[in-house]
């Protein structure tokens, strides 16, 4: 069976001449798992066994995510202990707050309480 990315919106498949690299959830750093849940958006009481079965692709994570390797190594590059994927693509990443849609709210609501 072809793994598919489970990030909302992306249809990346694990293909032997796919450019993407699939990354399993973190299971064992409860904390760090939640914040990958949230950026996929799953609930954070996602049941471990759901978890274990998702994954997402390197679309959604900079090269700064990455361990660097040395160049001209084509090796299965690997990210680093802290990297989040990035809510959107498009979106700029928002760690530190992970309220992604609150965050997206408050704008319009700054927009109309500043006068
Ligand atoms: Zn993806």
């Amino acid at each position: 069976m072809v793994r598919t990315c489970d990030f909302p919106g992306c249809n990346n498949k694990d293909l032997a001449e796919s450019l993407h690299t699939f990354h399993r959830l973190p299971v064992t750093d409860i904390a760090l798992r939640q914040l990958w849940l949230l950026a996929i958006g799953l609930n954070v009481e996602t049941k471990l066994a759901k978890i274990k079965k998702l994954c997402v692709c390197s679309a959604h994570f900079c090269e700064d995510d990455y361990v660097p390797s040395c160049p001209g190594q084509r090796k299965k590059r690997v990210l680093k202990s802290a990297a989040v994927p990035a809510p959107q693509p498009s979106a700029p990443p928002t760690r530190n707050c992970g309220k992604i849609t609150r965050a997206a709210g408050r704008s319009w609501g700054c927009h109309n309480h500043y006068k």
